[in-house]
């Protein structure tokens, strides 16, 4: 009996020696790839372009389309249209930004003085793939962007990190905001030289013009936008290492007040029409062409969406991938490589 009694005692003083010390962390899923980065589309690139601050008014919801006549009539032929893509969090430059790179819809300050609480699709990319900086680009007119980039969650801060052309002094906070020809002319040679894996580029003028109170000036911002994108898409498909392989989102970060509401096109920030509805047009090699998509959708469906693509989890996230995009549907994670 004695002699069971001490087997016992060895086989359960074994048994504690096989397990770890202490606790072990719980696997989060956006610490490793859950599928290969871009095994099953055919882009092999994502690049989202946020128009700032125009509203949907003066864009697709102008009856001809005057102000947008590249994305009109040459672009969305290319690719699919979102007749209802909004904000639903906070309508502001940072909050809206934050939300397409993270999935979550955070009350950021908006100066650049405040980290997202989150991982975004950057440092989580950089983190799956093992990859270096140069391989995701955030490349924005507007200085405090640059939190794009990180996060204050201990386990992930300044670690990671895409490479930063953020404002006029390209690295951040107190530089100012600098020309959009700048940032265009940055993202293309940036594109020419090294394709990046992932890019986020931001064109502030239509919101600059009008906060600036410059009617004129905000239209012609819309308009310049316009060319820069269609450029941009130009350039893509006049290039071979980037024609059928890149993907291109362009939307938006907010809309502006809708008229009669406070001040109308000069500010944005709260939950009217105006300020939420803004536009999401989807364009590359796996995008249904010439298709305009009615569901409503949001930023963080977005943000979810190239998480998707590129083989990473924003864990906890309430957005959707939005399946309905892609031609032929994107299959089952699990069958992927
Ligand atoms: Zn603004
Ligand atoms: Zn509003």
């Amino acid at each position: 009996m004695i002699h069971l009694r001490l087997v016992t005692l060895a086989l359960f003083l074994g048994l504690l020696a096989c397990l770890p010390v202490g606790f072990v962390r719980a696997a989060d899923p956006g610490d490793r790839p859950l599928l290969k980065p871009f095994a099953q589309t055919m882009a092999k690139r994502v690049i989202i372009a946020v128009i700032d601050g125009p509203r949907r008014t003066e864009t697709w919801d102008e009856p001809t389309r005057q102000y947008i006549p590249k994305q009109a009539k040459e672009l969305a032929p290319q690719g699919t249209l979102y007749a209802d893509f909004r904000n639903t969090g906070f309508t502001y430059t940072n909050s809206g930004h934050g939300a397409l790179v993270n999935g979550f819809y955070q009350q950021i300050e908006n100066g650049g003085h405040e980290m997202l609480a989150r991982p975004g699709l950057f440092q989580r990319f950089l983190r799956a793939t093992g990859k270096g900086p140069e391989a995701a680009w955030l490349i924005t007119s507007k200085d405090k962007l640059y939190i794009l980039g990180d996060c204050s969650d201990p386990e992930w801060q300044g670690k990671w990190n895409p490479t930063l052309d953020c404002g006029k002094a390209g690295r951040g906070p107190l530089g100012g905001y600098r020309d959009d020809r700048v940032t265009l002319s940055r993202v293309l040679t940036v594109l020419q030289t090294a394709p990046p894996d992932l890019m986020l580029i931001n064109f502030k003028d239509p919101d600059a013009m009008g906060h600036g109170k410059n009617w004129p000036g905000y239209l012609q911002a819309i308009r310049d936008t316009d060319m820069y994108v269609s450029t941009l898409w130009a350039v893509i498909q006049t290039d071979p290492r980037l024609k059928d392989s890149t993907a291109l989102l362009i939307t938006n970060d907010h809309g502006r007040h809708d008229e009669g509401r406070a001040d109308g096109y000069i500010s944005h920030g709260d939950d009217c029409e105006g300020c939420r509805k803004i536009s999401l047009l989807a364009l590359g090699p796996d995008f249904a062409k010439g298709r305009v998509v009615t569901d409503q959708r949001n930023q963080t469906d977005l943000a979810v969406t190239v998480a998707r693509m590129i083989g990473i989890e924003l864990t906890g996230s309430q957005g959707k991938v939005m399946d309905e995009l892609f031609v032929p549907p994107l299959p089952p994670k699990s069958s992927a490589p």
